[in-house]
């Protein structure tokens, strides 16, 4: 029998900080290489997903984010991604939507202000001079197919990898200092600084607002001491229930 949750109290003044990670998309069929049985050809993600990667053998790193373009084409958004755009509708301005994961699913399910942290699978720049990153839908599957700019530096995906500062730090935290309520999907409280987020919201300065934070997921999260509430199961299943909007 399927469980059910109590819808969570979000009021008319409240805030609304979501943070997503990989178990949202793995619930869409999409891989998270990490992990066991994580490993893409033999290689840990960590060995595919770094500078170093990119220096010594660009074309193993432009087959591997070419087969997940392609996978993340394939996939189709779920419940979970469904119920946060339909938020995002309810609350406006009033929702930020930070995810930590590069595919655009939360995008196709209709949510229009999505912060990817980590950079975006369909997106390219150059690794050279600093220009600005593109939309791209392209395959490299060998080294003839890469893409050059202007300055002759090698484009490479747009992608925040190891070793390499998470994107928009400064709006995060100026959100992080706002929200009165913190929603965790999917992320299992491992993976700096993400992990750190509702620690963040919930110690800041006395005089504001308690912050109340809600974890999502299947996992049990490493950091479950620092929510409010957790509810653990899918989150394709969870969050129409506890986000259920009908009737207001
Ligand atoms: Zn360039």
């Amino acid at each position: 029998m399927a469980e059910s949750w109590e819808k969570i109290a979000i009021g008319a003044t409240d805030r609304v900080f979501v943070l997503t990670g990989a178990g949202i998309s793995a619930e869409s069929g999409l891989a998270t290489f990490r992990g066991a049985g994580g490993l893409w050809e033999g290689h840990r993600v960590e060995e595919v997903a770094s500078p170093y990667a990119w220096q010594r053998d660009p074309e193993m790193v432009w087959r591997f984010y070419s087969m997940r373009r392609k996978a993340a084409s394939a996939a189709a958004p779920n419940a979970a991604h469904y119920a946060l755009a339909e938020l995002e509708g309810v609350l406006g301005e009033r929702l930020f939507l930070c995810t930590q994961n590069v595919d655009n699913l939360h995008e196709r399910s209709g949510s229009r202000r999505v912060l990817h942290m980590h950079g975006e699978l369909f997106q390219s720049r150059c690794d050279h001079c600093g220009g600005e990153a593109f939309a791209d839908t392209r395959l490299y599957e060998t080294a003839a197919e890469h893409a050059r700019c202007d300055c002759g530096g090698r484009i490479r995906p747009d992608i925040v990898w190891f070793g390499e500062v998470p994107y928009h730090m400064e709006r995060i935290s100026a959100e992080l200092e706002q929200c009165t309520v913190m929603l965790v999907v999917g992320t299992s409280g491992v993976v700096q600084p993400a992990a750190s987020f509702v620690r963040w919201a919930r110690q800041r300065g006395a005089g504001s607002a308690v912050v109340r934070s809600y974890y999502v997921g299947p996992e049990h999260p490493a950091n479950a001491g620092d929510f409010t509430q957790v509810f653990e199961g899918k989150a394709g299943e969870v969050l129409p229930q506890i986000l259920a909007t009908d009737g207001e």
